[in-house]
């Protein structure tokens, strides 16, 4: 078991990666007394933008990661395309959570199906794919299929729909013969997510579990409490339970699942909190974001539990485009402030652009019903 006396402030924490994911951590550790560098090569990163420091370098800049290392008390990521090799280096002076053999089984898609195969969790069929030979004698039960390129996917990217082999090989050497997995695309009833912390000693807490929509391969609306049954809320909760274990995972760690047929399909996980998480700022005692840094400074974990059923949804970049116009336009955000259960988040990016996230807003109420209602009334009001 490993314990470390915890992390007090004003200590200074390091975040990998300044997406709206760090920057939401900022926000929490601030609130708890905490300082906060973060490191991501975007000058105009939205984690960046907020933090007490900004350290524009690439992930590989021995230079910035002995900054940092020298500086943070402790390190967490938010993007899991980190490589392994940095929070490797890192761990040599400073805790660094969760750890790098954990991300990078959740970075490497092949990885991933591998060790929910090895721990007899519940994931769909599959194939590996190093190269063309592992493409022969493909079961015509695998089909149709999702080829997905085993590194660096997001948002449903470096993703192609085939139906035989041949549109396979065709995709496979699309992506330029990187390995892949190929997965049967499964009839979905819907997805759901388990987003938990866990503590160096073990401890875990886990927050409700989310429902969420997608559109174009990108999440939409996330909705918590999800409406599926207890055994399979409960399931699911377990199975996560189970991964962070296995994984030794220290830190927010999120679960995605398929749910078909009426039985639950892992889907992947993300070593950092997650987008169908959010709603737990709002909604909950404790959110992902604190755990995030409860978990990293070795303080206990707090009380997850949701006061209020809620509904996120995503803004995306296409909000800024109007048919026909080429610029981009900030959206009305008078008809979001005029829904008095309704909490805006804008992420301070500036550059609009299709598919990208902008920010997200949260409806609360104390029905989920009503919260559902109330935000899709509300998203198709802005746009
Ligand atoms: P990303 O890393 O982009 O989130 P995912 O593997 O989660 O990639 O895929 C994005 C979305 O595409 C999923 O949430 C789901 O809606 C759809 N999808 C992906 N794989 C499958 C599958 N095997 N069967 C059915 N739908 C899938
Ligand atoms: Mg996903």
């Amino acid at each position: 078991m490993q314990t470390i006396a915890p992390i007090l402030p004003p200590a200074t924490l390091g975040m990998l990666g300044g997406g709206q994911l760090g920057r939401f951590f900022v926000h929490a550790a601030h609130e708890m007394g905490y300082q906060v560098w973060v490191l991501d090569p975007d000058a105009n990163s939205p984690a960046g933008r907020v933090a007490d420091r900004h350290l524009q370098a690439e992930y590989e800049d021995f230079a910035a990661l002995d900054l940092m290392a020298g500086q943070c008390a402790a390190v967490t990521t938010e993007f899991e395309n980190v490589p392994a090799g940095t929070l490797e280096y890192l761990a040599k002076f400073i805790p660094v959570r969760p750890g790098a053999a954990a991300v990078s089984v959740c970075q490497h898609r092949i990885a991933e199906k591998t060790f929910l195969a090895d721990n007899g969790l519940p994931h769909g069929p599959f194939r590996a794919l190093h190269g063309v030979d592992d493409l022969a004698d493909l079961p015509a039960e695998l089909f149709p299929a999702i080829l997905k390129v085993a590194r660096f996917g997001y948002d449903g990217k470096g993703q192609a729909t085939v139906h035989d082999a041949t549109e396979a090989l065709h995709a496979f050497n699309g992506f330029g013969g990187e390995h892949c997995v190929l997965e049967k695309r499964l009839p979905l009833d819907c997805e759901v997510s388990v987003v938990l912390a866990r503590e160096a000693n073990g401890a875990v807490q886990v927050f409700p579990v989310a429902e969420n929509r997608h559109r174009h391969g990108i999440l939409d609306v996330s909705i918590t409490p999800a409406r599926v049954s207890d055994a399979l809320a409960a399931q699911a909760r377990q199975v996560a339970c189970h991964i962070a274990e296995r994984l030794g995972y220290v830190g927010t760690l999120a679960v995605e699942f398929f749910v078909s047929g009426g039985a639950l399909y892992v889907n992947e996980m993300a070593p950092r909190p997650h987008n169908s998480g959010h709603a737990t700022i709002d909604a909950n005692i404790t959110d992902q974001y604190m755990q995030q840094v409860r978990a990293l400074c070795g303080l206990p974990l707090g009380e997850p539990r949701a006061h209020s059923a809620a509904v996120m949804v995503n803004l995306l970049g296409d909000l800024w485009y109007r048919a026909g116009d080429e610029r981009s336009h900030e959206p009305d955000w008078s008809v979001l402030h005029a829904v008095p259960n309704l909490r805006l988040h804008l992420y301070g990016k500036h550059h609009a652009r299709a598919g990208r996230k902008m920010g997200h807003f949260t409806v609360v109420d104390r029905d989920v019903e009503a919260a559902l209602s109330v935000a899709l009334a509300a998203r198709a009001a802005i746009g």
